[in-house]
């Protein structure tokens, strides 16, 4: 489904990611979590190439990018384009545009892939604005929502797109609890129907109670990953245990 190899970034002089590997099944919901700078946020952005890796394989749903820190080139950038319309991707900070409507933002991508968009794209984002409950302030704009609205219609607005996966960074760390709550909810929902989704989050309760796997991440490296129940309850690195016991 999504397959990363030995990815390492570097910003300037500063090694960023130093050879991270991960794989990720279908309808697998995977929680990435590490102290603040340890490289999540660059490691999730390097998967749908936001990030241009300087080195590393990603594959994801077959479109595969190898990196060998030669430059970026225009057909890379094609290749990444095509990656990129199998995996959405939500941030902490919603990035709706403030000059459409719900329904508008959502129908973006549609319009941009597809021109011109009728009847059927319009009906398809109303059900994905239901789905994550927002149906009924579709014709609103953004600035007229709370930040949970604000959010479901970011991810309503990727889902448009139809990925096979859903990267989130930090999603509900704006939000208050109980707001945050109703993105989460979006989130297990779409776990059930069986969507593949990688977080980024500071929510350890969510880490646990809703992921398949977890992963810790320290210095630019994956420490190790499993099972919450595993990794959370007998983690095998230092690293991961001193991290535990300060956010647990
Ligand atoms: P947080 O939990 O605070 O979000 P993070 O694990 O997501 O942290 P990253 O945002 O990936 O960390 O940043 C890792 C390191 O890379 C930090 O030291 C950051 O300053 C640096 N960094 C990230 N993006 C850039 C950039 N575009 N240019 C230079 N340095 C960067
Ligand atoms: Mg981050």
């Amino acid at each position: 489904m999504l397959d990363a190899q030995d990815i390492h970034k570097s910003f300037g002089d500063g090694a960023i990611l130093g050879g991270v590997s991960l794989q990720v099944r279908k309808g697998e919901l995977v929680s990435i979590i590490g102290p603040s700078g340890c490289g999540k946020s660059t490691f999730l952005r390097c998967l749908n190439f936001l990030e241009i890796p300087d080195r590393g394989t990603i594959n994801a749903m077959g479109v595969t990018i190898a990196r060998d820190g030669g430059p970026w080139r225009r057909a890379d950038e094609q290749v990444a384009h095509r990656l990129r319309t199998h995996v959405g991707m939500v941030f902490q900070s919603f990035n709706l545009f403030p000059h459409l409507s719900v329904l508008d933002n959502v129908l973006l991508g549609p319009r941009v892939v597809k021109r011109e968009t009728g009847p059927a794209e319009r009906d398809e984002a109303m059900a994905l604005l239901e789905k994550v409950g927002l149906g009924r302030v579709a014709q609103r704009y953004p600035v007229s929502l709370s930040g949970g609205q604000q959010q479901r219609a970011a991810i309503a607005r990727a889902l448009a797109m139809r990925p096979e996966i859903m990267l989130y960074d930090e999603p509900t760390s704006a939000l208050d609890p109980i707001v945050a709550e109703e993105v989460l909810g979006v989130m297990r929902k779409l776990d059930d129907e069986g969507m593949t989704q990688i977080i980024v989050t500071h929510d350890m309760r969510f880490a646990q109670v809703a992921s398949d796997t977890i992963v810790y991440m320290d210095g630019g490296h994956i420490i190790e990953s499993g099972p919450p129940e595993t990794l959370c309850v007998n983690p095998a690195d230092d690293r991961t245990r001193r991290f535990l016991r300060t956010v647990l």
